[in-house]
């Protein structure tokens, strides 16, 4: 059942790799240098966990994931994507089918898992920037879409909110201390769930029908 998760984790991982320079380059201009390697461990483990516990649920896996991430990855986006997880995991797919909905609504509990654990929202310069209008398109597009219709909305609309942190100043995270000096600069975080969404997308239109 959770082969599509483990999927999903390697097209991430695959993604996070190529986009090294870029990825570590934003956190080392507006944060500690520390993104990359703690987005790429993070990746990893779900690899790892996701390859080990195919076959089990996939709320049960995602679940399990958080709990991992919880020691795995460490900085501000540790506990934080955590929490979306543990929180996406709490969504019991009926009969256990990843449907359009199901997939929305894990999103969407799962960053709003990460407003409540971290305090911030749109517009604060973090990869909510990126997460919110993604799981808002999700939301939007579930259960009426062609999945490549949701996959573009979805794509575009996350493309658009990494990139609408490029003029902000930070309200939270190390950038935050940087004021003005932030602006013109991309979130790290915010960049790297982009790329993480490109990637399931990409890999999803590969297998068509997904
Ligand atoms: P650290 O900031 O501890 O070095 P990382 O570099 O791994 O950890 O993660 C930094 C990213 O975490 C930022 O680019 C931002 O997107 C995200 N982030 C920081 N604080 C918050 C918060 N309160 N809510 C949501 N995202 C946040
Ligand atoms: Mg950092």
């Amino acid at each position: 059942m959770s082969d599509i998760l483990a999927r999903c984790a390697q097209a991430a991982l695959a993604a996070i790799v190529a986009r090294e320079a870029e990825i570590e380059g934003l956190d080392r201009a507006i944060g500690d240098g520390d993104h990359y390697i703690n987005i790429r461990r993070g990746a990893e483990t779900a690899v790892t966990l996701c390859t080990e516990m195919a076959g089990e649920p996939a709320n049960t896996v995602l679940k399990m994931l958080g709990m991992k991430l919880l020691s795995t990855i460490g900085g501000a986006s540790g506990p934080l994507t955590a929490s979306f997880f543990l929180a996406a995991g709490k969504v019991e797919p009926a009969e256990g089918a990843l449907t359009q909905a199901v997939v929305a609504q894990m999103v969407s509990d799962g960053v709003a898992a990460i407003k409540a654990r971290g305090k911030a929202d749109v517009g604060a310069k973090t990869m909510l920037d990126t997460l919110v209008p993604a799981a808002q398109a999700l939301t939007e597009g579930a259960g009426s879409s062609e999945p490549a219709e949701l996959r573009a909305k979805l794509r575009a609309a996350a493309e658009a909110g990494m990139r609408s942190t490029k003029d902000m100043t930070a309200k939270f995270g190390r950038a935050a201390f940087l004021g003005e000096r932030a602006v013109g600069h991309i979130d790290p975080g915010a960049m790297s769930s982009f790329v993480i969404i490109a990637a399931i997308c990409d890999m999803l239109e590969a297998d068509e029908g997904g």
